[in-house]
């Protein structure tokens, strides 16, 4: 048995718990970082079409972690946002809800493509001195008042503190005996990159229909493709399996019916990705020596792409917790952490509820006033301001 003593083990290396990692080994923390899928240095994956919403506030924490400046594929900012309303099959209504970022002086964020934030993590994990990495392996953790002993394989790390970044079904926060409520939408995403004839000029488009929002994120084109977007096409859990797995004639279909002519003519890039949309929270952050960030803490409806934001944001506090904590797994700290962040997730996870709950619907009195409500709101700048602000992460 090797042991070795290090100040945190970080279990799970997703965008939460690589960045961890990287941000608090930039701190002088000796982290273990353990993931149970393979974290190759060197990788060349292929175009996947999936695609990040980062707010402009998480930026500057991918930044001072060294990974903006590692992506290898160059993220698009989003400049502008169109919020419509509509049926299948119409034009959406006229009544709609335009950002404009020139009202913020800055872009409200970018879409970055899932692969390139992974490729970044991976790399600056081999490189960075202060992180001790084992991917793939498990770990068991036996907590104990002082801190606690994570086994992998034959080595044993003793640390103060153990984060759960593990996603949603964390085994960390199950074996802690914290509990969760969980939110159905039966809804599920489909999600894939579309090709089209006509420039996005960095629009997001939000068009709100009964079966779930239609988003699609402009995304930074290749050679192959210079007008490229990533699509969000949320409907009722039956019809996404059949658009799932529809041909690509009809579901190109599908598309126009919700899409329109405002991309001129389109084509669908790589392959179909589908998620069951389910809101979760936890009721506790932390336990003895043990803290959870990111989906092990919470997950939102990906209506307005909030969810990796709220993690970085997880990530931001922590560290802030953590910075000369003398014992990083001591309680208050941990309590100090829960009281930052979780009436911040439990107030965003509410509002993309009620959004959901709200456009989800076909009933015409709510309709029309919901119509009415995204015109009233696109005449006040002042609101409009503070919607923009609180979408950037500020
Ligand atoms: C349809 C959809 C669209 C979305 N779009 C956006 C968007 O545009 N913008 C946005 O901000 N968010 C979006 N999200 C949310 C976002 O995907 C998540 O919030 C984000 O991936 C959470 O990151 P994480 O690191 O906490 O967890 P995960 O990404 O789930 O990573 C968990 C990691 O832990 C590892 N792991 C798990 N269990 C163990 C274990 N026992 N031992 C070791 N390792 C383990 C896994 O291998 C994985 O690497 C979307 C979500 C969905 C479903």
């Amino acid at each position: 048995m090797l042991r070795q003593d290090l100040d945190i083990a970080i279990i799970g290396a997703g965008p939460v718990g690589g960045t961890l990692a990287l941000a608090l080994a930039a701190r002088g923390r000796r982290v273990l970082l353990v993931d149970r899928a393979d974290l190759p240095p060197m990788e060349d994956p292929a175009f996947d079409g999936r695609g990040y919403a980062i707010a402009a506030g998480c930026q500057a924490l991918f930044a001072t972690a060294g990974i903006w400046d590692a992506l290898p594929f160059a993220p698009c900012p989003i400049l502008d946002i169109d919020v419509t309303d509509g049926r299948v099959g119409r034009r959406p209504s006229a009544l709609k809800l335009h950002f404009d970022h020139k009202a913020v002086g800055d872009a409200f964020g970018w879409i970055i493509e899932a692969r390139s934030i992974r490729v970044a993590i991976n790399k600056r994990l081999h490189e960075a001195g202060n992180v001790t990495l084992r991917a793939p392996a498990t770990a068991r953790v036996v907590r104990d008042g002082q801190g606690a002993d994570v086994h992998v394989g034959d080595e044993i790390f003793r640390v103060k503190l153990v984060v759960a970044a593990e996603g949603r079904k964390s085994p960390l926060r199950q074996q802690a005996g914290i509990r969760v409520t969980k939110l159905p939408y039966n809804q599920s995403a489909v999600i894939f990159a579309l090709a089209h004839e006509k420039p996005h000029n960095g629009v997001a488009l939000e068009h709100f229909l009964p079966g779930g929002p239609f988003a699609v994120l402009p995304m930074t084109g290749t050679t192959d493709h210079p007008n490229l977007s990533a699509v969000v096409f949320t409907e009722r859990d039956a019809l996404a399996q059949r658009l799932y797995v529809m041909e690509d004639a009809a579901f190109m279909r599908e598309i126009a019916a919700r899409l329109g002519t405002r991309l001129g003519a389109f084509t669908q890039i790589g392959r179909r990705w589908m998620h069951r949309l389910e809101a979760m929270y936890a009721h506790r952050y932390y336990a003895e020596r043990l803290v959870l960030v990111g989906d092990s803490a919470h997950g939102v409806h990906p209506i307005a792409g909030q969810g990796l934001n709220l993690g970085l944001q997880d990530v931001a506090a922590l560290v802030d917790c953590l910075e000369g904590a003398a014992d990083p797994g001591a309680q208050p700290v941990l309590a100090r952490y829960q009281a930052t962040r979780r009436p911040v997730n439990m107030a965003m996870l509410l509002g993309m509820d009620a959004l959901d709950r709200l456009f989800s619907t076909n009933f015409a009195p709510l309709r029309l006033a919901r119509d009415l409500g995204l015109a009233a709101v696109n005449r006040m700048p002042g609101l409009k301001r503070r919607f923009m602000l609180t979408a950037m992460g500020r």
